[in-house]
């Protein structure tokens, strides 16, 4: 099987129907980057910037952080890497940090809340993807935006940084596009003005469902009760790609189910043209996608729909089987 994937690494995620969809790796560490090219990834959808935060026993400073990320941006070698900003709380905990104890943490003071409250650290590693573009192109993502004025608030500190940096002298980046992670339902049906103002969109799956479903991702007794290819869960995820595709704003998803073929031909089915997951979740994604044609998948959601079948899970497995290997 890994000799399969290998010989699709330069070939696009192609479909049957002549559809292409954008293959990214999520990654959160300098040793990801060389499954960028053994992956034949088309970009970092997802860099996870808190794990350099939970390595280490203290903040780490700015320069170490510019450095660090310029080195990312070298080794994905001009391809487009979206940084999103710290996602500490919830279940990324810092020892070194205090916190405030919290009953329940994942719908707590997380992310880019705690980034708009105390924004120091946001602010210090902002300047450091700045300093780390230096001249080059520079895509951020806020984490865990649930309404508009969070996204403004974020956007504005970024682009006040911005300023800050110029009137230091530094060099700007050469492009900036600005996004928000879209991972709690009351996003999706945000203003239209939130869709136009942001660069690009990126659906956290692995919180968007969480919420969705009122079912803690971290629980094993209830974390794979419900199905990411419910009707329920799909006809909401195609809402966002037609308020999407209404204002023209990009749009990724960068959760688990990504990576899992069957989960990302139904997304691909959606509309969804750039998915991100993790490395070795491409080669077997694009092997699905090849085959597939997502004008049947179309067909086979739409009957469920009609027919008031709850999962599209059965009749999707149905028609994958008929795929030889
Ligand atoms: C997500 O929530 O789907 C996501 C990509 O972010 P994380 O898993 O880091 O919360
Ligand atoms: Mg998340």
């Amino acid at each position: 099987a890994q000799e399969k994937y290998a010989s699709l690494r330069d070939k696009p995620a192609l479909t049957a129907c002549g559809e292409t969809i954008a293959l990214h790796m999520n990654a959160g560490l300098m040793a990801d980057l060389p499954s960028l090219e053994n992956s034949g990834a088309d970009g970092v959808g997802l860099f996870r910037t808190e794990l350099q935060f939970l390595l280490r026993n203290a903040v780490p400073k700015r320069s170490e952080l510019a450095a660090l990320y310029s080195r990312v941006m070298d080794a994905a070698g001009g391809r487009r890497v979206a940084f999103r900003t710290l996602d500490i709380g919830s279940d990324k905990v810092m020892p070194y940090m205090k916190r405030p104890d919290e009953p329940n943490p994942a719908m707590g003071w997380r992310a880019v809340r705690v980034g708009l409250d105390k924004p120091g650290v946001m602010r210090m590693q902002l300047q450091a993807l700045i300093r780390a573009a230096n001249g080059r192109p520079l895509s951020v993502m806020f984490p865990f935006v649930s309404q508009a004025s969070e996204f403004d608030s974020a956007r504005a500190q970024l682009l006040r940084e911005i300023d800050r940096e110029a009137a230091l002298g530094h060099v700007l980046p050469a492009s900036l596009e600005i996004g928000a992670m879209l991972e709690t339902p009351s996003l999706a049906y945000a203003a239209r003005r939130f869709f136009e103002t942001a660069d690009f969109i990126s659906i956290g799956g692995n919180d968007l469902k969480q919420f969705f479903f009122a079912a803690d991702r971290e629980n094993e007794l209830v974390r794979r009760r419900y199905d990411t290819l419910s009707i329920s869960f799909l006809t909401f995820i195609e809402e966002i790609v037609k308020r999407c595709a209404d204002t023209g704003t990009a749009l990724s998803f960068c959760g688990e189910d990504a990576g899992r073929p069957l989960d990302a031909l139904a997304l691909a089915a959606t509309g969804l043209r750039t998915l991100s997951m993790r490395p070795a979740s491409i080669g077997p994604v694009k092997s699905m996608l090849r085959r597939a044609d997502l004008d049947v998948v179309r067909d086979i959601i739409e009957r469920a729909r009609a027919e008031g079948v709850e999962s599209t899970r059965p009749a999707l497995l149905k028609y994958v089987s008929s795929f030889d290997d």
